[in-house]
């Protein structure tokens, strides 16, 4: 087996993240925690209910993007939790099983399949009984993140890698009508709708998506499947991406300063300044996702926000951050966090994130083309973070060919 992993090593960490600040091409030497081991014997199954999976393709996700830089803080609520000494790289995947278990009944050799349940959960540790949250399909919220799998588990590989093993609850099918570079974008898509399910938008709302990466641009086309009555204007710098987020169904684009242009598209008040630039203006949208995450995203998204709004906590960072809290109480915002995917409640059915955005990639209600602009070889993926991290303007989803 062959696979990229980010490797528990505290002092290369250290210099992962000392380089990522202040000497970029250290990152791209044996220097960094993210390693690339070519010659891992193929582990056994552990158990009956694992499968071995061949990759065919996986994308390149802001997660990776963070192992590659190690960017955790030692001060964020992840910090304390026990890891596994390799976390494996790369969620965004399709590939085939090629061997299963004698207790696998989900799949068979040949079926293809995507990595559901990539975070910390019992079915990816196949741990026995599943907790609560497990048990109704909303791993994301997993009550043995912090726990070990019962079995000595060798190395699983993921998405970046030739082959994988996991355990067949971690896995969903991917539904034959849709081509591999449509499977890739399962898992992003399944962010992006999870997001605008958990609190569907109301009619006329006036909404600002802010970042149009794969995510944001996914939000947008999101919301007007699930809400088209609503007025949706974009943040976004790069023009290409606000033409795509237009074609998506994007009403407006936000043009010039941002808080004057928030003013102008909500009919708020005038734009106070006060010292060093700060600004506040009185009106807003009706709900914002913040699809950038970090100190300016989040300060200027409680800003823009009218009194009562509501905030989508999407991008995000994994340290803590500084903001200025003061709009939260003044205007009793509320605050909606959104982790990754699980079950959702959809026209009176539950069904996995997983399926009902298959359904709708499916259906021609979801559009796929034109996310996937950069492949790379799996053995060339330093490349891949090369281009991630330079984020020139036609870059939305690179992936790796495996
Ligand atoms: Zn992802
Ligand atoms: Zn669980």
């Amino acid at each position: 087996m062959k696979t990229v992993y980010f490797e528990k090593d505290i002092p290369r960490i250290l210099a992962t993240k000392a380089a990522a600040k202040c000497c970029k091409p250290l990152l791209y030497t044996s220097l960094n925690a993210v390693k690339y081991n070519r010659n891992i014997p193929d582990p056994p199954l552990p158990a009956e209910n694992w499968v071995r999976v061949r990759n065919i393709a996986c994308g390149l996700c802001g997660t990776d993007v963070s192992f590659f830089k190690a960017t955790t803080g030692t001060n964020s609520a992840l910090e304390p939790i026990p890891t596994a000494k390799r976390t494996y790289l790369g969620h965004e995947n399709v590939g085939t099983v090629i061997e299963a278990g004698s207790k696998v009944t989900k799949f068979k050799v040949g079926d293809r399949v995507t990595i559901r349940e990539y975070m910390s959960s019992c079915n990816n540790k196949d741990i026995k009984p599943v907790c609560k949250y497990c048990e109704e399909g909303n791993y994301n919220f997993c009550l043995n993140f912090g726990e070990p799998s019962p079995h000595n588990l060798p190395d699983t590989g993921a998405g970046w890698s030739d082959t994988f093993i996991a355990t067949e609850d971690s896995l969903s099918k991917v539904y034959d009508e849709l081509t591999d570079e449509q499977a890739v974008m399962i898992e992003p898509t399944c962010v992006s709708v999870h997001s605008v399910i958990v609190d569907p938008p109301k009619k006329n709302e006036k909404i600002l998506v802010m970042g149009c990466g794969t995510i944001g641009l996914g939000v947008v086309q999101a919301i007007k499947i699930v809400q088209p009555e609503c007025e949706i204007w974009v943040l976004e710098r790069v023009k290409t991406k606000q033409q795509f987020a237009l074609k998506l169904g994007a009403d407006h684009i936000m043009q010039g300063e941002p808080y004057q242009a928030a003013a102008d598209a909500t009919n708020g008040s005038k734009v106070y300044t006060g010292m060093s630039n700060n600004k506040m203006f009185f009106g807003g949208f009706d709900r914002i996702y913040d699809c950038i995450g970090g100190n300016w995203a989040n300060t200027t998204a409680l800003r823009m926000l009218r009194p009562r709004g509501i905030l989508m906590k999407i991008g995000h960072h994994m340290r803590a951050i500084t903001i200025d809290e003061t709009p939260i109480w003044w205007h009793e915002l509320k605050l909606i966090g959104v982790d990754a995917h699980g079950m959702e409640e959809w026209e009176g059915r539950k069904l996995y994130t997983f399926d009902l955005v298959q359904e709708w990639i499916r259906d021609g209600i979801y559009k796929t083309e034109g996310f996937v602009t950069h492949h790379f070889k799996l053995d060339d993926y330093k490349q891949a973070f090369k281009l991630a991290l330079e984020n020139p303007p036609d870059v939305i989803k690179i992936v790796l060919d495996c």
